[in-house]
């Protein structure tokens, strides 16, 4: 894996629930250049989730075949499911496009070991646990057992925060955006820069 051209790859991780996903979502909508990198899972489907979309949703028999093949660039067990991402289908986006990803702190762990990876690496936080918790319970998603066991994973996830580049609070949706914004731009400027010389 290469970042080819001046595409860029960014990583956006944080505790469940504080808008990662949202925000994921909107840059890909602005930004015809960027894709989401799809995760492989073995969690089950929700609701409002499309395979191949959201996820690549497989059985545990499937994701163990491909950590035996070694066809996962990183993969992780978060909240009893496994999550990876497919080395062929990042291979395939950096070739023509920019490259989000909405992973975990142990993934990104593991994709900074790529050191030919030109990563940037934000960390979504939020001050307000009672606004976290009520978000987690309003998306109604999860189990009230899930909610739990996402609401108490919050402490240690956030110890993790100083593998990344970037640390952002997430107070307001729209101000949040404008902030990563104008990190990728700013990232991009420095890559055509460099391309320039
Ligand atoms: P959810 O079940 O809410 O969709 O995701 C749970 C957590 O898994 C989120 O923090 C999300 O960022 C993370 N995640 C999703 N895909 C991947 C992946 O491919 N690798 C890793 N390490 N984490 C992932």
């Amino acid at each position: 894996m290469s970042g080819e051209k001046e595409n860029i790859m960014v990583v956006l991780s944080s505790p469940s629930g504080v808008g990662k996903t949202t925000l994921t979502k909107k840059i890909q909508q602005k930004y015809q250049s960027f894709k989401i990198s799809v995760s492989h899972t073995t969690r089950p489907p929700r609701s409002n989730e499309v395979d191949g979309v959201d996820y690549n949703f497989v059985n545990l028999k499937k994701f163990e075949q491909m950590i035996e093949e070694n066809e996962f660039y990183e993969f992780a067990k978060i909240f009893d499911n496994y999550y990876g991402t497919s080395k062929q289908n990042v291979d395939n986006i950096i070739k023509e496009n920019d490259i989000i990803f909405d992973i975990d702190w142990q993934g990104t762990k593991q994709l900074s070991k790529f050191k030919n990876l030109k990563l940037i690496k934000i960390y979504l936080i939020t001050d307000d646990k009672i606004e976290l918790k009520s978000r987690l319970l309003k998306r109604n998603q999860n189990t009230n057992e899930e909610i739990e066991k996402r609401f108490k994973a919050f402490d240690d996830d956030i110890k993790h925060w100083k593998d990344y580049d970037y640390i952002l609070v997430n107070k307001n949706l729209e101000v949040c955006f404008k902030q990563i914004e104008s990190i990728i731009l700013d990232n991009k400027e420095k890559k055509n820069l460099l391309h320039l010389k």
